[in-house]
């Protein structure tokens, strides 16, 4: 065998996301671009804030002495500085540039993250439906992924269930909010009891264990809603984050980890952090990206844009009889598979050039997802499709 047993076993088990872009690739040749709607990826299309370009251009035509130099591994002190300030407000907490950590992405602060908490054999708590990569980043630093589902009609978070999941090996817990593929918000009093729930256990099994709250879509939210931040509720928690979806930044990897000013063994963590974000290879985050976003952190994307097709594909959709969480926040639809099999009614979407997720590939059969971080042309190109594929499956008249 050339690679590693376990590498070779998941390529061959691709990711769902994967498959079904390399399948729009495939119909884009065959029926054209403007004839193929996909709702694959969670990749933004629209551009970064008008900001941002001109934070770039200054540093561009006044490049400062030194500024593609290695530095700290936990980044410049100036944009940790920038983010701390920006998180003390958000949380009402004596947050320092001492609790962040720049990041390559979310990810990049997750894998450093995990890598600083797990010993071999430990479990993560992570809620269904959960965004596809975080089994494999657990099971980079030898930790076991426990799947807990959230409240099957809400996506709410069910705390009885991960109070019932909790053991004496486990190291942490991943919360997503607001949510990839649901889009839900979780609120303050969730966050509340979750907190109280973990510190009880705490005592009880005397053992820390984290909350690891993943948030790139913390400032993509509608109609007001707030996006309480985890801190004041819960004292062993990590806000793990980046630039990726309110900045549009996504192949830039700049993002970063942030810990609770009050965490038990906060210095220790931070200094296994930074040894880890040196050890896994990232070494830092990119250097002009830190320096930019150091002075956008009250910056985002136009959000009434994606507002704008939340609602139109939110309206059309349940108006053709498709069933749904209204989605509060983030760029994802996660509506009920009108066929029982989800595979094969993504399967029936293709054949109308309507490129889906199934609900499979987020843990969770029976649903499927729609990114709408696209072209408002694109989706109103859609709309027939849709109406198409409500017929043939059965939960709209022809007429
Ligand atoms: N976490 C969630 C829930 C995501 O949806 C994504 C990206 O889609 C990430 C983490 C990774 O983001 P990044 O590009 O910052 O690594």
């Amino acid at each position: 065998m050339a690679i590693a047993a376990k590498v070779q076993a998941c390529i061959e088990g691709a990711s769902w996301i994967r498959r079904m872009f390399e399948e729009g690739g495939r119909l884009r040749q065959q029926f054209g671009d403007e004839n193929v709607y996909d709702f694959t990826l969670g990749n933004p299309n629209i551009d970064p804030p008008a900001k941002f370009y001109a934070e770039l251009q200054g540093l561009a035509n006044a490049p400062k002495p030194g500024i593609h130099r290695y530095m700290s591994n936990a980044g410049y002190d100036e944009t940790r500085g920038a983010i701390a300030s920006m998180l003390a407000g958000v949380s009402g907490m004596a947050v320092t540039a001492s609790q962040v950590v720049m990041t390559c992405g979310a990810s990049g602060a997750l894998n450093v993250v995990l890598k600083t908490i797990l010993n071999p054999g430990e479990e993560v708590i992570i809620l269904t439906p959960h965004f596809v990569e975080y089994k494999f980043y657990i099971d980079n630093h030898g930790g076991v992924p426990r799947e807990v589902w959230t409240d099957r009609e809400t996506f709410q978070l069910d705390i009885p269930a991960i109070e019932a999941a909790i053991t004496d090996k486990t190291r942490a817990l991943i919360i997503n909010t607001p949510n990839n593929p649901t889009g839900v918000i979780y609120p303050a009093e969730s966050l509340r009891q979750l907190g109280e729930m973990i510190e009880r256990k705490e005592r009880e099994l005397e053992r820390q264990i984290y909350v690891i709250s993943d948030e790139p879509y913390a400032r993509i939210s509608y109609d007001g809603h707030a996006v309480p931040n985890i801190f004041p509720y819960v004292t062993n928690s990590i806000v793990v984050t980046s630039h990726s979806k309110d900045l549009a930044l996504p192949g830039e990897r700049i993002g970063y980890l942030a810990a609770n000013p009050s965490m038990t063994h906060v210095e220790l963590f931070m200094e296994g952090a930074i040894f880890c974000n040196r050890t896994l290879g990232f070494v830092n985050a990119p250097a002009l990206m830190q320096r930019l976003v150091a002075k956008l952190q009250h910056e985002s994307v136009d959000i009434n844009a994606y507002q704008q097709k939340r609602d139109i594909l939110y309206d059309n959709l349940t108006r053709l009889g498709f069933t749904m969480v209204k989605p509060d926040g983030a760029f994802y639809l996660f509506p009920k598979s009108p066929l029982a099999d989800d595979v094969a009614f993504v399967r029936a979407a293709q054949k109308h050039n309507l490129l889906l997720v199934p609900g499979a590939g987020f843990g969770a059969p029976g649903y499927f997802r729609v990114a709408y971080c696209v072209d408002m042309g694109m989706i109103e190109r859609s709309l027939p499709a849709w109406r198409a594929l409500a017929v043939e499956t059965g939960i709209c008249g022809a007429s």
